[in-house]
């Protein structure tokens, strides 16, 4: 994910902007100003996250999975953040990225799935980038859709890390990147065990490009862009309901109701159903409270008309730093977002 608004001062913010990419927050402006041009956000001014932050930095780490029926194994998810790590960083234009694509098709095909390579073209402010979303579609034929979808590409820079020296590298990604990752890949075995319910069909996308370009240059989310621009390819239906994860998986992870995707009734509901399942299970990760707005994934499928929502913790204190790293990543976290999305499937997901 991109810049956090909330960071850029009145004035001379260019430097903090201009090599942000990925996940941009945003509070207190109109969802459809952030949909349609995140060119725009110059006057888009951020807004500090939820009030309980300082309470959510006190919390104890989450706890040992309660009961909930759904079980998905955290140390797997945790060895896929683990082998995603050893294998980038998925940074474009080095060839560790081609091993991460590697990893995820190989992960989804040993899990039973299979998976497909979208490729596609664009021309970045940094020159042509040929990119890459990993497509999955489980019930291919059924009209009624969901699609899960997280970022697989990791960020080229570290524009937030304390060094200055090196903010021009390229940053881990272990939450940013590869626990989305991760709770996609743990979501495909589950459901290759044990389909959906009769009649639902779910999609999982693994976006390409999201880590785009930032300040005067405001590119990014080229992968969900191409997807959601060009469905046709996938050769399914539309989603009804569109859930990203991105940054799932960090010790004291809380997860807020992101602005932008609970502004509209249908985003709302799709929340409700997850917020709903979150705390009778007992999962803390979960805070059913009012989020930042976040630019992500999840636009351009808004700016289609389908509800899109978006499950992010953007008050992690390594984002976009060298600090991104496989220590910070809390296993049972993302096993508590992949368990809670098993749940939401398995009991129908939305039929709008
Ligand atoms: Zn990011």
């Amino acid at each position: 994910m991109s810049g956090r608004g909330r960071r850029r001062p009145a004035g001379g913010r260019a430097r903090s902007i201009a090599s942000a990419i990925g996940c941009v927050a945003v509070l207190g402006i109109g969802a459809a100003v952030a949909l349609q041009a995140p060119a725009q956000g110059e006057d888009r001014e951020a807004a500090a996250a939820a009030p309980g932050g300082k309470a959510m930095e006190a919390a104890p780490a989450n706890p040992a999975a309660p009961a909930g029926g759904e079980s998905i194994a955290a140390a797997a998810l945790y060895d896929t953040v683990r082998a995603y790590v050893e294998a980038g960083p998925a940074a474009e234009g080095l060839p560790s990225k081609d091993r991460v694509r590697e990893l995820i098709v190989n992960r989804l095909e040993a899990a039973g799935a299979r998976p497909r390579v979208l490729p596609f073209s664009v021309v970045t402010p940094a020159g042509p980038w040929d990119l890459e979303n990993v497509f999955v579609s489980i019930n291919p034929a059924a009209k009624d859709r969901v699609l899960l979808g997280a970022h697989w590409d990791t960020r080229l820079w570290a524009e937030r890390d304390p060094d200055p020296a090196r903010r021009d590298q390229p940053i881990t990604g272990a939450n940013d990147g590869g626990s989305g990752v991760a709770v996609l890949i743990g979501l495909a075995a589950e459901l290759a065990k044990a389909a959906p319910p009769e009649g639902l069909g779910v999609d999982l996308a693994f976006f390409d490009g999201e880590e785009g370009f930032e300040g005067n240059l405001r590119e990014w989310f080229y992968g969900s862009k191409e997807l959601a621009g060009r469905w046709d390819r996938t050769g399914v239906a539309l989603p009804r309901a569109v859930v990203i994860v991105d940054m799932v998986g960090r010790k004291g992870l809380r997860i807020r109701r992101e602005g932008i995707g609970n502004a509209r009734p249908a985003g709302r509901r799709i929340l409700d159903r997850i917020f709903a399942i979150a705390k009778e299970k007992g999962y803390r990760s979960f805070v059913d409270e009012p989020g930042i707005e976040v630019l992500d994934d999840h636009l351009p499928f808004l700016a289609r008309g389908i509800p899109a929502v978006d499950l992010i913790d953007l008050d992690d204190p390594h984002w976009h730093t060298h600090g991104d790293t496989l220590d910070k990543i809390e296993p049972q976290a993302m096993a508590e977002v992949a368990d809670v999305l098993l749940t939401w499937i398995r009991r129908g997901a939305p039929s709008q």
